[in-house]
């Protein structure tokens, strides 16, 4: 059995941030791997203008390329509509039983989980790991009075703290300032050729 830890997340684009998150969970829980979920209409960003899948894909691939333990799936992008995690969970909780997953998720993201799709489905298929995000505080016990299957079922991720995000790099590149060493070298590269954000 596999303990496979999963970030789901938009990666317009991808940046060190997504990638610190999924080494320090690979490493203090002791995943076998991780693999990057782009998610193909964001359910929770749906109204914005989100970057065209196969640009985003390409940018997490150039992201991971040579780390074994970082891989892809692309399984949202695969699949048409609303990108809801409860659903992406059944999929692979269904097609790979001999793996147990691990959703690893910012401390933003997870205060939302109330408002996501289904949050009871998704710490039933899933445990959860969390890591704090600059501007948002870690308050499980309040998420927990939403969602009471999440006792037991979440960790605690240390990770140093990262105030990057992908909405501000999107505003940095279109405004023509530096984000280089905020995204991968490789990513960076990926954006200029393309010459998406400006
Ligand atoms: P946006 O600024 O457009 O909302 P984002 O930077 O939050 O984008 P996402 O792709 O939405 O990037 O995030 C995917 C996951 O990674 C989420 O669970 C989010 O909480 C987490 N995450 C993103 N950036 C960080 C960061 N700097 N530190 C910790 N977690 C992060």
């Amino acid at each position: 059995m596999a303990r496979v830890g999963l970030v789901g997340g938009t990666f317009d684009p991808v940046h060190i941030g997504h990638l610190i998150l999924a080494e320090c969970a690979r490493e203090q829980l002791h995943l076998d791997w991780i693999e990057f979920v782009p998610a193909n209409t964001p359910p929770h960003k749906a109204e914005d203008r989100v970057t065209d899948a196969k640009h985003r894909a390409a940018m997490v691939l150039a992201a991971i390329a040579g780390v074994p333990e970082l891989r892809m799936n692309a399984i949202e992008l695969e699949r048409n509509g609303r990108s809801y995690t409860s659903d992406t969970l059944r999929m692979l909780t269904t097609t790979r039983p001999q793996d147990a997953f691990v959703f690893i998720l910012g401390s933003d993201s997870l205060e939302d989980l109330p408002n996501w799709h289904e949050p009871d489905v998704i710490v039933g298929l899933a445990e959860l790991a969390v890591v704090i995000r600059p501007g948002s505080s870690l308050d499980v016990q309040t998420v927990i009075r939403h969602v009471p299957g999440l006792a037991n079922r979440w960790h605690r991720v240390q990770a140093p703290l990262m105030a990057i995000s992908s909405t501000d790099l999107r505003t940095e590149i279109a405004a023509g300032r530096s984000v280089r060493f905020q995204v991968p070298e490789a990513v960076l590269t990926y954006i200029d050729e393309v010459g998406i954000y400006r």
